[in-house]
């Protein structure tokens, strides 16, 4: 995470006390801590410069408010360009099928399988939902166990077919058990592999194009940094998914992932992890998170 930002932006500020204006000089150093904060923070380089340039022009010839010190400004302005390149305003997810399906995509230990328990427990205790998970991973009958922990965990059904070798049929039938048994929300857990291949691609554009899912979910764990950006792309260019879930927020991440995603699929981050308990799921909000990088 960053070091204080905050605070070294003060200090690079305080010195403008009084005066009117902060010039391109008195900027350009302070941006140089900025940039070098997000790249610290993995965040890619072209984003960063991107970044810098933008919040330049806005504090360039800024008044500064008389109530404030410059630094202070200069962190309200980088503050609200961080927030507004994670997408501004809290997104929430498409509730409106009868029941909702909700498809979970994403690489094998992104914590996929984890976050179906999680938003399973969300919305059956936060939001008075009826939810069904699936397990549709066909490879390993151990992922398919642990779908079942989970769900006896929280006291959620979990669909499942040890047999069926086939996930959009078992998405399928799992879909046809919940319009008969009164479940509202769908939760399918889709197979992962350790990186993206086409097989597995394959595979889930199948099972998205079948079951035609209100939200597909794309899970990214956030200690992964630039990687978390190529494979967020990937899986974007095949499912044009609705969101992303960046899991272990709570480990020694710099959470940049965030602000890279973000930049290159256009998608909003809806959710975070924050821990392996089923309770550990917050929902994303954009400025919360730029004050955790803005330290
Ligand atoms: P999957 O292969 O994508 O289904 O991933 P899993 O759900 O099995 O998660 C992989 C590992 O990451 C497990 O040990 C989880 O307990 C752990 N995990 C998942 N989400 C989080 C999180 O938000 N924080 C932490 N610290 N660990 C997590």
């Amino acid at each position: 995470m960053f070091d204080n930002l905050s605070d070294k932006l003060d200090k690079a500020f305080h010195i403008l006390k009084g005066h009117g204006k902060i010039t391109e000089v008195n900027v350009a150093d302070t941006l140089k801590e900025v940039r070098r904060a997000l790249l610290d923070a993995d965040v890619n380089f072209k984003i960063a410069k991107d970044f810098t340039t933008r919040v330049k022009e806005k504090a360039i010839g800024e008044d500064v408010l008389t109530t404030l010190q410059p630094g202070q400004l200069m962190v309200k302005i980088v503050k609200d360009e961080l927030t507004e390149l994670m997408g501004g305003d809290v997104a929430g997810v498409n509730l409106s099928g009868n029941p909702s399906v909700i498809l979970m995509s994403g690489l094998q230990g992104s914590g996929k399988t984890t976050f179906s328990g999680k938003l399973a427990n969300f919305l059956k205790t936060k939001k008075n939902k009826k939810p069904l998970l699936v397990a549709c991973d066909i490879y390993r009958p151990a992922a398919i166990n642990q779908l079942h922990v989970v769900g006896d965990q929280i006291g959620v059904e979990v669909y499942s077919e040890p047999e069926n070798k086939n996930p959009v049929e078992i998405a399928q039938n799992a879909i046809k058990h919940a319009k008969a048994n009164g479940y509202n929300v769908v939760i399918v857990d889709t197979a992962g592999r350790l990186a993206v291949d086409e097989e597995m691609m394959t595979e889930i554009a199948n099972v998205h194009k079948a079951i035609e899912p209100q939200e597909t979910l794309f899970v990214v764990d956030s200690m992964t940094g630039q990687d978390a950006v190529n494979t967020a792309k990937a899986f974007n260019d095949r499912l044009n998914f609705d969101g992303v879930v960046l899991t272990k927020l709570d480990g020694d991440t710099r959470g940049g992932a965030a602000i890279s995603i973000k930049s290159v699929v256009n998608k909003p981050i809806k959710f975070i992890g924050t821990g392996e308990k089923m309770e550990a799921i917050d929902v994303f909000y954009p400025s919360r998170m730029a004050d955790r990088i803005l330290g």
